[in-house]
């Protein structure tokens, strides 16, 4: 029997000489060796180095070959792929052809081939698969004959057909849906499995006339240009939407490419003792220790992954064929033991005999990645170190997952599904993608919709992003829904068979009742519960056992401070209680939308002089004053940076254009209509709805007098401050006597006093000059001095560049990364969707520089205003207050460049500690990222 020697040596026979210096594009794997291994994932995919890798350890794997991903990037810059790498797959072809003393496509025992896709990451269902390869009109009957099961032959070949037309020819699937359900209506049959060989060989005639009238050419009868043919669609792929839209919302290079498989086919689906499955060595979903799979009896793989029939738990197969079961199992765990790492395999059983196709590191939830760390760091398989980087840092958000308030309403459970990703959903239905993109808005929370559907495709991914939940009536674990929800870390409940989608209908049915879109369900993707109506959800806790085991192996490692943005006490002891070692931000104004603050707040920018001003300042004094004392008694013994006023003024007033329409419609308002405008303009002193003339008048004067083209680069930040020095001082004067008044009860406070939009040196010694002062003066009154720190945020380009001025007045910095990038790119942070989309999908940006931190410009920025700034002032404290502050790649390089502390949102504290602990810890242990992607 052939061995895999012979593509080797054929290469390097070849006749051309500079043959011998070509790249090794195709790698063999068969007969107990491998020409690659399971370290070579750059060159041959995930799945690819997973097959090279189980076939050297003498794994029972159908051979085949792996072409690798350099040929998908030729392929991509020139349209085609080398002669080289045809040559070097005939070759490969060929050895399989001895090993498996079979033909492709041709003789008594035709060799049938499946061509699958597999890059570096794992993108579950975005790219495309051809079963069945090598069938044509003659080798059909030849399968018939050498199976001795005409159907199954049939079956197999209306499959490649189908396949093959939509991934290749790109024919619409539903043309051979139409074909097929027609001929299940003409036999009066339910099942697809109903149908005979007699059948199956008229939908194959009729498949084939599709194929004719889309591609003006007959279904290709020749083998080895279905293996090209496929080859390249499956290269193709990789720039199909989806896989676009896949790889932008998991950070993965556009530029790596897919490998292609080509390994020969082996049949789940020849009768009674085949079958197909997949599983994983631990549960995904909560990460027990239990084996954990699904499989299908007489079934073909795309069955189980489809979610088309609900598979069986993988205890029936112990049952059912127990020595397969044991082999199963004994090899799962020598893999994972191999791998030291959760694995998630596929096989097939092809009459009696267990084979193979696939493993890889399991894709899980949160709680599952924390667990199965911990587990094996128990268990000896890892260190603790490696542990460490076995969870995402954006995972830990699971842990923060919302529950079902259960006694927020009714709990009237419809049905049960699988608890397929955890957390809590509430949402109006709908039942497609586009139309949960449409209801949806943006972002989940702004209109929280539940995507029901009978089954996810790799089509619906776009809907699936924006949902809040998603329902599914089939599919399984290891559904489509299953798994790309879990990888988003959203609630998903699948296969909730009780439940009817009729999707044509746009209807829900489910225990005789009736639902439409809009209509409002909950989700609990912990236990698979569907329940009608609107329930509320609880907030997590964050003191779990094993996720706070698991912090405490990361934190010694951790040199970033992390620090959270609140306003309010409340905000700043959920913070706490996630690990902030700080507030890096409070904005001020947030204080202010109280509904006892706002008239003040408009009262003082209503006034038309100083005086006016100081007699509304005066008023919200002893409000600011109180909110100061909650959130410094918050953070007891921690630094609290507040930063004194800064956004527009008119974002306080009512828009111009509703007050020009209350003006011009006042005279025809009845009086009830009257009422409801003085209710609506009280807080602006409107009493009876005889002011209301006068006073909407002086409003829209004042309004159009604050008028500004460009708010955002306008009378903001310390400009206001300036401008009017009586904010700052009243502030000042609020921080001081509430820090003054909680370290007389014993409280340790630190507050540091951060002026925003600073582009110069006078502007910031301005407002310190301000700050100082109020604080000698407040010290003097009250008889107590309490340590604080005057500082700025760098916000805008200038100040990046005379950092080293700035830092002659500011004790810290602060960047404020969100205006830094408005201000960078000339984006305006409100404004750029209307840009974003385009210049992501023409790949002129990889990603939104609002959420991932633009290293190359505004990371430059950062870098040299730190540098800058130490130079004159060596202890110059840095740290990160925009949205960055909670992005783990952000985070990374906001390490790397020497910053003291990151700031975010107390919801991402936790993200951001393990973000800043795997970045320290990779630096000193040289650990190669062993994240879980
Ligand atoms: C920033 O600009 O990054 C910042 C934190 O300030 P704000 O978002 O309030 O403008
Ligand atoms: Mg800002």
């Amino acid at each position: 029997m052939a061995t895999t020697i012979l593509p080797e040596a054929e290469i390097e026979v070849s006749k051309s000489e500079d043959k011998a210096s070509a790249p090794k594009y195709v790698y063999f794997f068969g007969g107990g060796k491998a020409d690659g291994h399971g370290k070579m994932k750059d060159e041959l995919g995930g799945k690819g180095a997973g097959l090279a890798e189980m076939t050297n350890t003498g794994l029972p794997v159908p051979p085949g070959f792996t072409i690798q991903t350099e040929a998908c990037r030729e392929y991509m810059r020139h349209g085609s792929v080398s002669k080289e790498v045809d040559r070097q797959m005939e070759a490969a072809l060929a050895s399989l052809e001895t090993l498996q003393e079979q033909k492709l496509g041709t003789g008594e025992n035709p060799l049938l081939v499946s061509v699958r896709s597999g890059a570096k990451f794992s993108m579950p269902g975005m790219m495309d698969t051809i079963l069945n390869l090598g069938l044509n009109d003659k080798s059909v009957e030849a399968l018939a004959k050498r199976s001795g099961n005409p159907r199954f032959a049939y079956d197999s070949y209306r499959r490649l057909i189908q396949m093959f037309g939509n991934v290749v020819l790109e024919i619409p699937k539903a043309d051979f849906d139409e074909v097929f359900d027609a001929k299940k209506k003409q036999r009066k049959k339910k099942l697809d499995t109903e149908l005979d060989a007699k059948d199956l060989k008229e939908v194959i005639a009729e498949y084939k006339k599709v194929v004719k009238k889309y591609t003006k050419r007959d279904f290709p009868q020749d083998a080895r240009e279905q293996l090209v043919m496929a080859r390249d669609a499956v290269f193709r792929s990789w720039e199909n939407d989806r896989a676009k839209h896949y790889r932008r919302i998991n950070n993965i290079s556009d530029e790596l490419g897919t490998a292609v498989n080509v390994q020969a086919m082996v049949f789940g689906n020849l009768g009674d003792t085949s079958g197909t499955g997949v599983g994983f060595t631990r549960n995904p979903a909560t990460g027990t220790k239990e084996f954990y799979g699904e499989f299908l009896m007489n079934a073909q793989g795309e069955d189980v992954v489809s979610g088309v029939r609900t598979p069986v738990p993988i205890v029936e197969l112990q049952k059912s064929m127990p020595e397969v079961y044991n082999q199963l199992r004994e090899i799962t765990t020598r893999l994972e033991k191999h791998y030291r790492d959760m694995q998630d395999f596929e096989f097939t059983i092809q009459e009696g005999k267990l084979y193979m196709l696939q493993t890889r590191n399991g894709k899980r939830t949160g709680l599952a990645a924390v667990r199965v760390a911990i587990q094996m760091v128990e268990e000896g398989l890892i260190t603790k170190e490696e542990a460490i980087f076995r969870v995402e840092p954006n995972q830990l958000y699971d842990f923060l997952v919302p529950r079902l308030d259960e006694k927020s309403g009714k709990v009237e459970v419809l049905a049960t599904g699988l608890p397929a990703s955890p957390g809590a959903a509430v949402g109006q239905i709908v039942f497609t993608a586009d139309e949960a993109v449409a209801k949806a808005g943006h972002g989940a929370q702004k209109n929280p919709v539940i995507l029901v559907r009978a089954e996810t495709t790799p089509e619906d991914i776009h809907g699936m992003e924006v949902a809040a939940g998603i329902l599914t009536s089939r599919g399984g674990m290891t559904s489509h829904a299953a798994v790309v929800t879990r990888g988003m870390g959203k609630c998903c409940v699948a296969g909730a068979g009780d439940i009817e989608v009729i999707e044509k209908a746009g209807e829900m049915r489910v225990k005789g009742q009736v639902f439409k879109e809009g209509d409002w369900i909950s989700l609990d993707g912990t236990t698979g519960r569907v329940i009608k109506g609107k329930l509320s959800t609880v907030p997590p806790k964050a003191d779990d056992p094993e996720l706070t085991k698991l912090m405490s192996w990361s934190e010694p490692f951790r040199k970033t401070g992390v620090r959270a943005n609140a306003d309010i006490p409340r905000d700043a002891i959920q913070a706490r209680a996630f690990g902030a070692e700080g507030i890096g931000l409070c904005r001020t104004e947030h204080m202010f939308f109280g509904e006892k603050k706002i008239p003040h707040m408009r009262a003082m920018i209503m006034a038309r002089d100083e005086k006016e001003r100081r007699a509304a300042l005066k008023k919200l004094l002893p409000m600011q004053r109180s909110d100061f004392i909650g959130v410094f008694g918050a953070m007891d013994g921690f630094p609290v940076t507040i930063r004194t006023l800064d956004p527009p003024l008119h974002e306080f007033l009512p828009r111009r254009e509703d007050l020009m329409v209350d003006i011009a419609t006042l005279s025809r308002l009845s009086v009830k209509q009257k009422k409801a405008l003085v209710a609506r303009y009280k807080d602006y002193g409107a009493k009876k709805t005889g002011d209301l003339q006068e006073l909407l008048k002086g409003l829209l004067k004042r309004v159009e007098e604050l008028h500004e083209f460009n708010p955002m680069l306008g009378h903001r930040g310390c400009r206001l401050g300036i401008t009017y020095p009586e904010i700052t001082e009243m502030q000042a004067r609020a921080i001081f006597e509430a820090a003054v008044a909680v370290a007389k009860e014993g409280v340790k406070v630190k507050p540091e006093v951060m002026i925003p939009l600073t582009a110069t040196l006078k502007e910031m010694a301005n407002q310190a000059a301000i700050v100082r002062r109020v604080a000698d003066e407040v010290f003097k009154e009250k008889g107590t001095t309490v340590k604080y720190l005057v500082g700025t945020m760098i916000e805008l380009p200038r100040a990046a560049l005379v950092a080293d001025e700035i830092a002659k007045e500011a004790e810290f910095f602060s960047f404020g990364t969100n205006d830094l990038t408005q201000t960078t790119f000339g984006f305006s942070r409100d404004d750029v969707n209307k840009v974003l989309p385009t210049y992501i999908a023409e790949g002129i940006l990889k990603q939104d520089p609002f959420a991932v931190l633009d290293r190359e410009g505004v990371g430059q920025l950062i870098r040299m205003a730190t540098e800058r700034g130490r130079k004159t002032r060596p202890d110059l404290k840095v740290g990160i207050c925009g949205e960055h502050g909670g992005e783990p790649s952000s985070v990374e390089f906001c390490y790397q460049i020497g910053l003291n502390y990151v700031s975010c949102s107390p919801f991402r504290v936790l993200t951001a500690r393990l973000a800043a602990a795997q970045a320290a810890a990779s630096d000193l242990l040289k650990v190669e990222g062993g994240r879980t992607k």
